[in-house]
């Protein structure tokens, strides 16, 4: 039987996440649970539910489905509608998963979150936008989520990919056994490494996990033949710090081998809707998006150590020069 793993999206025309148009497929799962999280659906390894509530007309019905008493009851659908009504659709701690209160909702307010599919199936959906990849120098991105969590599915997805000659990037956390990121890696034309701070203390308290591992793998990864593009969220009040990001520019010059370009990704909270769906707080509900034109200082320390560095990753400024190669 083909194996399959739970992705939550497959999002076409990506250009943030590696060179030209991209398709990115997000994988279920990780070992992080960083406290801005963009995409926080894809932390829990297991399905969840979307409540839209204002979707959600109070019909009841899902409350009659379920078999473990896991609905809160109707209420006025005007008091759904107000910005501070907290209360979600389904209790969680009762709720087993089996999804027959999604099958009875009529208007679509209630989702699953994470669909099991397979490599052929995945690869058939990314061949969909192949004439724009050729045209741009884009492909298919792997992303999470943790792709490291799923070994063999991540190492076959993108050696499968490469062999249809589709273009590669794994993005990664690089929070994994170094011969498992080893192998994924040889499959990736590109990796997109995520580093989220230097100071494991740091490290720990916004994610979940100190970050020795982390370190310890992209200096691997830098000494084998593979372009590395190391990607920094720039978080307010957590390593937006101009004298931060000279540590991190010296660092990164000082890897065993070499770094390939650096992207700086400003915090942003489009994402806020997902928390709300999903029933879960966010500490950064309040906190405004970063503007990106603040991150001009800090692009051009890395530029003055000699890196190719952006704000906000577009991979159109690789399309021109991987045309003429
Ligand atoms: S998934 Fe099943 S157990 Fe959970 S709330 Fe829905 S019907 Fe109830
Ligand atoms: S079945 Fe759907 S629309 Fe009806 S109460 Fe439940 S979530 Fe709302």
């Amino acid at each position: 039987m083909e194996r399959k793993v739970l992705v939550t999206d497959i999002a076409r025309f990506c250009v943030n996440d590696g060179p030209g148009f991209r398709t990115n497929v997000y994988l279920k799962g990780c070992p992080l649970h960083c406290s801005w999280c963009h995409n926080p659906e894809t932390i829990d390894p297991e399905p969840e539910i979307y409540w839209k509530r204002r979707l959600c007309t109070q019909c009841g019905k899902c409350l009659d489905a379920c078999p473990k008493d896991a609905i809160n009851p109707p209420v006025d659908p005007s008091l759904t509608r107000s910005e501070k009504y907290a209360c979600h659709k389904i209790i969680r701690s009762r709720c087993e998963s089996c999804m027959k209160c999604v099958e009875v909702c009529p208007s679509g307010a209630l989702q699953i979150v994470g669909q099991p599919m397979g490599i052929t199936e995945i690869l058939d959906e990314v061949e969909r936008d192949r004439l724009f990849y050729d045209n741009s120098g884009g492909g298919m991105t792997l992303s999470g989520g943790e792709p490291t969590l799923h070994v063999r599915f991540a190492e076959d997805l993108l050696g499968q990919a490469r062999s249809r000659s589709i273009h590669t990037c794994l993005d990664t956390n690089g929070h994994c056994v170094w011969e498992d990121l080893e192998r994924i890696a040889r499959e990736a034309d590109i990796i997109l490494f995520d580093l989220k701070h230097l100071d494991t203390r740091k490290h720990r308290e916004q994610t979940g996990v100190n970050n020795e591992i982390i370190l310890e793998n992209l200096g691997k990864l830098s000494s084998m033949s593979v372009e590395i593009w190391v990607r920094i969220p720039v978080i307010p009040g957590f390593n937006d710090a101009l004298d931060y990001h000279r540590h991190v520019a010296d660092y990164l010059a000082g890897l065993p081998g070499s770094i390939d370009r650096i992207d700086l990704l400003a915090y942003h909270n489009w994402c806020q809707d997902k928390y709300g769906w999903l029933g879960r707080d966010w500490i950064y509900r309040d906190v405004e998006a970063l503007d990106p034109n603040l991150l001009e200082v800090h692009v051009r320390i890395y530029r003055k150590h000699g890196f190719r560095a952006t704000i906000g990753g577009s991979g159109f400024e690789e399309m021109e020069s991987r045309r003429s190669l």
